[in-house]
This record gives C-alpha cells, structure tokens and sequence, in this order.
C-alpha cells in the first residue's frame, strides 16, 4: 500500500489538521494519534475439507475516554491492521460527534468470507471470540456488523462470549444481532437510514429538492440497498445508478430500488437489472446526480477523480471513502460531502439503542428507535454544519473539531494527559 493511501495515515493527517485548527495541546493530540491498545490473533480453523486452515485477525482499542470502546469487524481479504487502526480511529470520533457515550475500536479477521461455507465461518467466529473475548464486554468493548459480518455472525460470537463467561446472558457485549436474540428494530437499516437524514437537512440547508432528486449508488451491500430503498421510499428520489464489486448499471429514468434489491439478492450482482445498462465504478463516481452515495470502501475518491465529480451533496457511507487531496479539491469546486463518521453514524447511534435495551432488558417498537435516531442525525448533523460555517471550512473538518474537542475534553477530565 503506498503511503498516500494507507487509511491510519490519512486517518492521523486528518487528526493532524484538526488538531492545529483547535490548537489542541502537544501530548493530547499525540495521544490520540495513536490506538490506546491492540491484540493481535491468531486462529486455526478446522475447514470443511478436513484440513485446519489458520487465520490472522486484531481488535483495536482506540480511545474509550467517552465510555467502552465501539466498532464493528470486518472480514475481508486486504484487511490490515493499519486498515483496522484506521477504521477504530473514525469510531472514535463517529461515537463522538453523535454524542453517545462511547469510545471507538474495531476488529478485522484476513479472509475471503465469499470463500467459505457457513460452518467454517461459525467456527472461524467462534475462534475469534475466544481469543478477543477477554477485551470485550459491554461496558469495555463492544463489537458490531461491518463489511462482510452479519447479524448470524453476531449471534455465534454473542454464544460464544458467553460460553466463555459461565453462560451469563451478556447480549449488550455485542450488537447488530438478530432480533430473537436481543436485536433491536431498526438496526438493520440505520446507517442507510440515518445517511438520509442527513442528506434530508444538507439538501434543505442548501436549497436542494429531495423530491425527484437523483441519486447514485458505489457498493451494493447493507448500506447501499437500503440507501437505494430508503432515499425513493423517505427522500423521493430516483435511483439513477448502482455498482458492487462486478460492475455497475445505469438507466437514466431511475429504477425502482425495491426490484433492483431483489435482483441483487436473487443473483448476487447487481449487472443484467432489466432496462439497464453497464458503467464502470469510476464513470458511477463522476454522473453529474443530486445525491452520491460511496458506500463500499476506502479512497475511491482521490486527487486523481476529484476534479471530475459532479455530485451536488455526496453522503459518505462507506468508512474513508475520500482522501485529503480530494476533501480539497471537492470543497473548491461547491461538492457538498458529508464525511463518513457523521454520514454514517445511524449504525452505531442504533447500536447503542441495542445497548441500551440489551441493559434495561426492555424492547422498543421499531418507530421509537427509527424517531430517536432521526434526532441524534439531525441534530449531530446541525452541530457540524454550523461550525463549517463558523469556521469557514468543509464538513469534515468541522466534524473533526466538534468530535476531537468532545474526546479532548474527556481525556482531560479523566486527568489522561
Ligand atoms: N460497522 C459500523 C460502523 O462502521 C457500525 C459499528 C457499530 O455499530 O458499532 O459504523
């Protein structure tokens, strides 16, 4: 990975930047530079040929001055440990600038998830539970869904965890379960929910019509579907373009999102939707569209096709879709981006409703956790926008000053630094 490109540095650069503008003390910064603990782990697994197969994972704690640290796992082929920094960074300050009372970390396994079958992916989850159960707990670090884990998977680890504690019922030490298991309603579409309250108040701070607008699609998996449901079913607009890792389609009369999820489901891609056409993911990024969803993965937008985007608001879903030169350029030529930890924050605000209910053992109705999730959005939204304006600078700047200064103070509370 060149430097440029490597997520942790671009995650501290970004620190960096906010940190000069709040004229944040020299030990404080330098402590949030950098995670505050990390296990490394590695896992044999008994495959289904009959050979054990070992794997390479990590947990990374990064800062839980505001509560137990937060963050979801990742199983991905490239995942790194400085991907896994990088990510437990931005939880920090997701959790922060949502103003709920947690830390940030995250967890990635190396593997191909698309590669395995349902019982080695058990038992790989079960490995990886008993080696980072012993950092977790739901008052010290609480795990989620993130590319390529699901909700089955949090079940196993829950089962797992608790195996590891006497068969003590813990559900609040991992969130984004399945609903039978301690799962909380309207987890499963929040973050693509909560990226559309967001674009509902830019689009109204900016003057934009949601009704009709139109929108387009990078990554088809949990957060884009539901981003293409949710923005035609919420928002009223018209789905122009999708892609996912084998390509992208377009049709410039927009598509209905519910069949176009259902294609996606029923063949696995999201190329051959009928009346479409194909585009290339670099041609999606670049359609001169109202709303751009980058909802896969990191620096997809660069220097290199910043200058070529031509979104009106694009609502970052991914975790570091959009690199430091390109926050630049997009802020010259009037792209209104709302950065990935305030754009998706609803997965982790829902998260901690999950905690909450998991804690109290009492279950709220799916509109009561859809309406509070709308306000933390809404006003974490309003927050940011009025310091871009007060300090004349982009989205992700001002979402860094609301959210570094509110960890800073912690720390300082707690006498760390
Ligand atoms: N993986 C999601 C994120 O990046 C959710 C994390 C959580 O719910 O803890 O925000």
């Amino acid at each position: 990975m060149a430097p440029a490109d490597n997520p942790f540095q671009i995650a501290q650069r970004q620190l960096d930047a906010a940190a000069e503008r709040l004229g944040l003390d020299a030990a404080l910064h330098e402590l949030l530079r950098w995670p505050l603990r990390e296990l490394h782990v590695t896992l044999p697994v008994k495959m289904d040929d009959g050979r054990t197969q070992v794997f390479h994972g990590f947990r990374v704690q990064y800062n839980d001055a505001r509560g137990p640290c937060k963050g979801g796992i990742r199983y991905h082929p490239d995942e790194t440990i400085d991907t896994v920094r990088a990510l437990a960074a931005w939880m920090t300050w997701k959790t922060a600038v949502s103003d709920i009372p947690l830390g940030g970390g995250k967890g990635g396994v190396i593997c191909n998830p698309k590669a395995m079958s349902q019982g080695e992916l058990e038992r790989l989850s079960r490995a990886y539970v008993r080696q980072v159960g012993r950092l977790l707990g739901d008052d010290m670090d609480v795990p989620a869904p993130d590319v390529y884990t699901t909700p089955q998977i949090m079940a196993w680890m829950m089962d797992e965890y608790e195996f590891m504690h006497g068969g003590r019922h813990r559900p609040g030490v991992i969130t984004g379960k399945p609903i039978p298991v301690g799962g909380s309603l309207g987890r499963a579409d929040a973050t693509a929910r909560g990226g559309c309250c967001i674009v509902r108040e830019a689009a109204a701070a900016l003057g934009i019509q949601t009704e009709g607008a139109t929108v387009a699609i990078q990554g088809f998996g949990n957060a884009g579907q539901y981003a293409a449901l949710l923005a035609e079913q919420l928002l009223g607009c018209s789905v122009l373009a999708v892609s996912d890792t084998s390509g992208g389609i377009i049709n410039r009369e927009g598509m209905p999102a519910e069949a176009l999820v259902k294609h996606k489901l029923d063949t696995g891609a999201v190329a051959g939707f009928p009346g479409s056409e194909p585009i290339s993911n670099e041609a999606l990024l670049e359609l001169p569209v109202d709303v751009l969803f980058p909802a896969a993965l990191e620096n997809v937008i660069t220097g290199g096709n910043a200058p070529k985007i031509k979104a009106r608001i694009s609502c970052e879903l991914a975790n570091g879709p959009q690199t430091p030169e390109a926050d630049e350029i997009l802020h010259r030529n009037g792209v209104f981006f709302i950065p990935d930890f305030l754009a998706n924050a609803g997965g982790v605000v829902a998260s901690y409703f999950e905690m909450v209910q998991n804690l109290s053992s009492y279950y709220w109705s799916a509109d009561r956790a859809n309406e509070e999730l709308d306000g933390k959005m809404t006003r974490a939204f309003h927050e940011v926008y009025e310091c871009a304006r007060a300090e004349d600078t982009h989205m992700r700047m001002a979402a860094y000053m609301v959210a570094v200064q509110r960890v800073a103070e912690a720390v300082q509370l707690r006498g760390w630094v």
